[in-house]
């Protein structure tokens, strides 16, 4: 019997349950991913990153005398093209929530059928299964995270699946080229694949303790940055929350519970990166191009914002705290949409993924289902609090770099003489709130 697994945002061999039944139950397994044209353009950042990870997942089931098949093209005509090859009766995957995912299951599932092979998916994409855990007053998915979270906690995890020692491909298969590894554009940013996920992990394991003090602290970078290898499935998110449970660190395996309930909220919202979930919720922004345009390029005149979106070109990534700081500025100070600060995160950031991105700008804008729609950001008070010495902006805005303490994040308030050898702009004028904090 021969079976193909189809790779989806599962890049790894460990923990991977569609790899394990497949390899459990047939004699020849072909891994096979099938890189989509139609997706490429996206983000060149992430496609750097998913390169790196196909290149090491193929690496890896080479050391366990498999290999990765490689395909370019519609994902469902090839697929079915080399489960035809092969005389696959089996085709396994994990089952994902997005819009673009779903289709090409159930296109999947239509071509399986007529073609007589036996289509399974399989979890593993996220910790519990979204839509397994339905609220108590009815409906198909939580709207709010707290129920969810108590919810979630008390659900049965599945058991962990055995890593395969050993693939066989079946022979002729031809593994197909590995896509050149292009620069990205971020010069910082982190090297994906799931040998250097599990070396992070395990890192990070040893760094858990100090987790619920540091999380929110700017300068200490002390999160586990482990986001993209979650997003490319490079690390599994089971395993990482029952090794952080085995060290009691509930503070950090309740962030991981905030992915899953995006995961859930998408299910039953799909057009989640487009609409907003709140009903009439979207009427008031405004577009401003040039303001927009300022934001993108880290260039506000708010040391806080301009740092944090200097981190998201330079790295790929941002400090959660300075994402909520930067998309509050962006809607609730500037008053501009939601989307485009959506599409702008979307491009650069490694770990963007749609539940994720969508949910969370949603809750910052208010356009969510958040209990808490009018919530405001002051970026001052929070790069007080955050970032005290400011050492978080100057370490990403350098102009600011002689500006010592927290004078830094109001450079508006320095004299008028040192003001001028700045080389930094005043601050955007505020479209929404009373902006209080911009005074001299
Ligand atoms: P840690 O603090 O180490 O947390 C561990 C893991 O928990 C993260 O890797 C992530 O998988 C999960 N997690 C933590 N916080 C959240 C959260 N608020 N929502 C969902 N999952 C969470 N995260 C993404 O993975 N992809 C995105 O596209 C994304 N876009 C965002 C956009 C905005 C406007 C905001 C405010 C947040 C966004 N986040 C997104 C959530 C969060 O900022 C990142 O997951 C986190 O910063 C990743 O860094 P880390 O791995 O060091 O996090």
């Amino acid at each position: 019997r021969t079976a193909v697994v189809l790779f989806t945002r599962d890049l790894r061999v460990h923990d991977n349950p569609a790899l394990a039944a497949a390899c459990a139950n047939a004699d020849r397994v072909v891994p096979l991913f099938v890189l989509d044209p139609k997706l490429a353009g996206l983000s060149p950042n992430r496609l750097r990153f998913l390169h790196q990870s196909l290149a090491d997942l193929r690496a890896t089931l080479r050391d366990r005398g498999g290999d990765l098949v490689l395909r370019t093209g519609d994902p469902v005509a090839e697929t079915m093209k080399v489960a035809g090859e092969v005389g696959a009766t089996m085709l396994g995957m994990a089952a994902d929530v997005t819009a673009y995912a779903r289709r090409r299951e159930r296109r999947l599932t239509a071509e399986c059928e007529r073609e007589r092979i036996s289509l399974r998916l399989f979890p593993g994409v996220t910790i519990v299964d979204p839509g397994v855990l339905r609220p108590g007053g009815g409906g198909p998915a939580y709207k709010v995270f707290s129920p969810y979270h108590r919810a979630w906690q008390s659900a049965t995890w599945r058991d962990e699946v055995a890593t395969p020692r050993r693939i066989t491909v079946p022979d002729g298969v031809a593994a197909g080229g590995m896509p050149a590894i292009g620069a990205g554009e971020s010069p910082d940013a982190a090297g994906g694949g799931e040998t250097e996920g599990r070396r992070r992990l395990g890192t990070w394991l040893n760094h858990l303790d100090p987790y619920p003090d540091l999380h929110d602290d700017l300068p200490a970078d002390g999160t586990s940055r482990l986001s993209a290898y979650l997003r490319f499935g490079c690390v599994s998110p089971l395993a990482l929350a029952n090794a952080a449970r085995q060290r009691n660190a509930e503070a950090y395996v309740r962030q991981l519970c905030w992915r899953d309930f995006y995961y859930q909220v998408v299910l039953t919202f799909p057009k989640i990166s487009t609409d907003a979930y709140r009903p009439n919720a979207d009427d008031t922004w405004r577009a401003d191009p040039e303001a927009l345009k300022h934001w993108q390029d880290g260039q506000t005149g708010v040391p806080i914002v301009d740092a944090g979106m200097r981190q998201l070109r330079a790295e790929g990534w941002m400090h959660n705290r300075a994402r909520l700081i930067t998309a509050a500025f962006l809607t609730k100070h500037l008053g501009v949409d939601w989307r485009p600060g959506l599409a702008w995160f979307f491009r650069w950031l490694i770990d963007g993924d749609v539940p994720n991105n969508s949910g969370n700008w949603q809750w910052v804008a208010g356009t969510g289902n958040d209990t808490r729609p009018y919530r405001r950001f002051n970026p001052i008070r929070q790069a007080q609090r955050f970032d005290p010495d400011g050492v978080y902006v100057r370490r990403y805005v350098p102009e600011l770099k002689s500006v010592e303490g927290a004078a830094v994040h109001q450079p508006w308030r320095l004299p008028a003489d040192i003001r001028r050898g700045l080389d930094y702009p005043g601050p955007l004028e505020s479209h929404r709130d009373e902006a209080v904090w911009l005074r001299p």
